[in-house]
């Protein structure tokens, strides 16, 4: 197995080409994939394959997932100094609509979204605009469409943009403080038992990393030694390499788009050597 993560930040809009916005590069990739014959595939399949629950071809596969969970992934939005912006969601309705729907059979993209209200309140007056653009109120439709999964980004990123105290007195901007059992209940579990709440029946099984921050205290420790509490079964990091079986399972690569590739050219390069 050889299976490239891509990521990519719906916030990320600063112009409107390929290198400042992420929604075009998005909606550009999903055609160079396909064009180079790759299949795109959900990202828990990969998950299952890697645990063993799930025997499936994986072979020249492809997964996508986006960060932050704004409401740029699912609604399109006037962006006040960029104008109209397709979400990616829709992004995926014109793949679809233009290359037919048996281009991309299994096409799904997995959000890691932030759960606490309050947090995404404060990233929405301070990160955004101020209006109300890191609501839940997608999280459910996107799910029932069947072309996205919601998962878990924390509870609050323990983002620097935030104007109320860290939790445990931890230093803001940095997810390497989430260190101990107090701070990793905090920020994993609790988010998992709030976005499950609303998203119901369905729920949350994997983690990705503020920051791609990663420690070993996570990863050693809190991760493998107590599933039954925060519930995920993999973790992702910001490895730059495919995931493969030997992979860490709480600590899975993925690929950055605007940090390990900014063109087609070098999203090319990327997806040529890796199979
Ligand atoms: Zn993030």
């Amino acid at each position: 197995m050889r299976v490239p993560i891509l990521t990519y930040h719906a916030v990320n809009i600063a112009g409107n080409d390929y290198a400042t916005n992420d929604h075009v590069a998005f909606a550009a990739d999903l055609h160079l994939i396909n064009d180079l014959g790759l299949r795109i595939v959900p990202v828990h399949w990969v998950v299952d394959q890697l645990l063993g629950a799930a025997n499936r071809d994986l072979a020249r596969c492809v997964a996508i997932t986006c960060d932050d969970g704004s409401d740029f992934d699912y609604f399109d939005l006037d962006h006040p100094s960029h104008g109209p912006q397709r979400s990616l969601f829709n992004c995926m309705a014109d793949f679809i609509a233009e290359r037919g729907a048996q281009a991309q059979p299994d096409l799904h993209l997995t959000s890691f979204v932030i759960a606490s209200p309050q947090a995404r309140e404060h990233l929405d007056r301070n990160c955004l605009v101020g209006r109300s653009w890191m609501s839940e109120r997608w999280w459910r439709p996107a799910l029932e469409s069947g072309r996205m999964a919601i998962e878990n980004h924390s509870w609050d990123h323990n983002h620097a943009a935030i104007a109320l105290p860290g939790i445990d007195g931890m230093q803001r901007g940095i997810f390497h403080e989430v260190d101990n059992r107090e701070r990793a209940d905090a920020e994993i579990a609790v988010a998992t038992h709030y976005i499950d709440a609303v998203i119901a029946p369905q729920r949350t099984t994997l983690f990705c990393y503020p920051y791609s921050h990663v420690n070993d205290y996570l990863r050693l420790e809190y991760f493998p030694l107590v599933e039954n509490v925060h519930g995920m079964r993999a973790a992702f990091g910001a490895g730059a390499a495919p995931l493969m079986t030997n992979s860490d399972r709480w600590n899975l690569p993925r690929y950055i788009c605007g940090w390990h590739w900014k063109s087609p050219e070098q999203l090319r390069a990327i997806l040529d050597e890796r199979f």
